[in-house]
């Protein structure tokens, strides 16, 4: 549904403008002051756009007891993983309420390297419970490069690394 406004009372008139195709022209006749006018159906506005610029893969979340299947879209830098919580101002919350995800978790940088190749780099945040690649912690010093379809642990949550690139 969308409004128009009389050019001569400024009234709004609702009208569903799903009925009518871009570019068709329509003409209203204000029921406040009866004067007509016309109005032109504009473009659409997409829906749901995706964000602009080349995509950087996701972090896959793995449904369990605490939560549903998620996505998480990365971006280049810095992307920090946790727990979401009100107020949080981390860029990549996990919506659960596993309770041994810590707010801030861990960090997965994003960036190009000399071939123009995406690489991924995984630091414990540093976190409560600590990030596990595998069967092996990461210590507070270390920067692990991970791959598309890498496994990652934190908490009881299972991570998967999908990079979205062409095989
Ligand atoms: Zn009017």
């Amino acid at each position: 549904m969308k409004r128009v406004r009389c050019p001569k009372c400024q009234n709004r008139i609702p009208f569903d403008d799903s009925r009518y195709e871009e570019g068709q022209t329509l003409v209203f006749e204000c029921p406040e002051c009866r004067k007509q006018f016309g109005i032109r159906i504009g473009p659409r506005k997409q829906e749901e756009e995706e964000p602009a610029g080349p995509s950087c893969g996701s972090i896959i979340v793995v449904e369990n007891v605490f939560h549903f299947r998620q996505e998480l879209p990365l971006k280049m830098g810095d992307n920090v993983i946790g727990r979401y919580v009100p107020g949080t101002n981390i860029n990549t919350p996990i919506e659960t309420v596993d309770p041994s995800v810590d707010t801030t978790h861990c960090i997965i940088t994003v960036s190009k390297n000399r071939q123009g190749s995406l690489q991924y780099v995984l630091r414990d945040a540093p976190s409560g419970t600590g990030t596990f690649v595998g069967n092996t912690i990461l210590r507070d010093k270390d920067r692990l490069r991970i791959e598309d379809g890498t496994i990652i642990t934190i908490g009881a949550t299972t991570l998967i690394l999908s990079t979205g690139e062409e095989k």
